[in-house]
């Protein structure tokens, strides 16, 4: 499984910050990227199992604003 740049055609924009998660924006650990993705579970790049971390990137948040800022 390696990435072979097709995530990029799915690329997501990180201004949609807002409703990021819920337009099934889906994380590739592989591609390293956020992929716009509804067909399925898997990456149409790599074919990595994609991740949806709603509650986990809120918590996340959360916490970072506490805390110092990491990028
Ligand atoms: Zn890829
Ligand atoms: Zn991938």
């Amino acid at each position: 499984m390696s990435c072979k740049n097709i995530c990029i055609e799915y690329k997501a924009k990180k201004s949609f910050h807002a409703s990021f998660y819920e337009n099934g924006v889906r994380r590739c650990t592989e591609c390293e990227v956020f992929i716009r993705w509804n067909n399925g579970s898997r990456c149409p790049c790599c074919g990595t199992v994609l991740r949806i971390k709603t509650h986990d990137a809120k918590l996340r948040r959360r916490l970072l604003s506490k805390s110092k800022t990491v990028s």
